[in-house]
């Protein structure tokens, strides 16, 4: 039998990256999830994986502490041989991340030193890390955010990275097509989950503006992008790369 592709995604536990990783289990895929704090949550995901037919596990993360990735790497090749019978893994979905809502003026060094640790620095050598241990003809998939495009007051930082993981993924398309590597960047737009304080979902006001700036009439939902990422983490997106696909229903277009 023809094994399953494996896909290992960044914060798998919740909001997003859960959706992504039942996404991904729905195609077929095995799949290794990290989280950061939530090993219930995480668990919690494997089991609904399993549930899919696919096998899972969760190992534990902080892709804000650079140092530690060698570690967690040799804890996924360690998996990848017990768990999965292989040594290698197929798709790279760098997707854990954190908001801080801060003015451009008021925008602390400590801040911004957070997110550049957990939405630029982690994700590229974290994919550094990895890539002796991803599949040639694999695939990574980075996440930005709508808010790479148009701006919105208070994301002068996050969305400054998320530009940064942008013009990262050209070069990693660049640099990595040699093994057959395809490298895009999913942008969603405002989504309901616990991101940034779950202010999109919890916030009527926010959320009703949003909705009324969005050509298909609403705010995102996780099954909106989910899928999206599952099919880039199949064989037939191999053609797309270096590619920023936003996923926003059309919001300030
Ligand atoms: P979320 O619901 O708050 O989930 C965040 C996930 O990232 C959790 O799995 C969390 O793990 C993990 N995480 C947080 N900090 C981490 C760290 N330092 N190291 C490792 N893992 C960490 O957020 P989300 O909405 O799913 O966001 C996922 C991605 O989508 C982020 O990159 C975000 O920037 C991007 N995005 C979100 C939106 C939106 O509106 N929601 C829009 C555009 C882009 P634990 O559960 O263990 O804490």
């Amino acid at each position: 039998m023809l094994q399953s592709k494996i896909a290992l995604i960044t914060g798998g536990s919740r909001g997003l990256g859960k959706n992504m990783a039942l996404a991904v289990a729905k195609k077929g895929l095995n799949v290794i999830l990290t989280y950061n704090s939530k090993k219930e949550e995480a668990q919690q995901t494997v089991k609904e994986i399993e549930a899919l037919g696919q096998k899972a596990a969760a190992v534990q993360l902080n892709v804000g502490d650079a140092k530690s990735f060698e570690e967690f790497i040799a804890e996924v090749a360690a998996i990848l041989k017990v768990k999965f019978s292989t040594e290698k893994f197929d798709y790279l979905v760098n997707n854990a991340g954190i908001g801080i809502h801060a003015a451009f003026a008021e925008t602390s060094m400590a801040d911004f030193d957070t997110l550049v640790n957990i939405h630029f620095k982690g994700p590229f050598f974290l994919t550094q890390q990895a890539l002796p241990l991803l599949a040639d003809g694999g695939g990574i998939i980075n996440i930005s955010s709508g808010l790479a495009r148009f701006s919105l007051p208070g994301y002068a930082a996050y969305a400054s990275m998320k530009g940064a993981m942008e013009t990262l993924t050209k070069y990693q398309a660049k640099e990595l097509g040699s093994r057959g590597i395809n490298v895009n960047i999913v942008a969603p737009g405002a989504i309901e989950t616990d991101f940034g304080g779950g202010a999109v979902r919890d916030n009527s006001q926010l959320n009703n503006f949003i909705a009324s700036q969005t050509a298909l009439g609403r705010v995102g939902l996780p099954d909106d992008i989910g899928g999206v990422v599952a099919f880039l983490c199949t064989d037939d997106a191999r053609w797309i790369t270096s590619q920023r696909i936003e996923v926003s229903g059309g919001m300030f277009i």
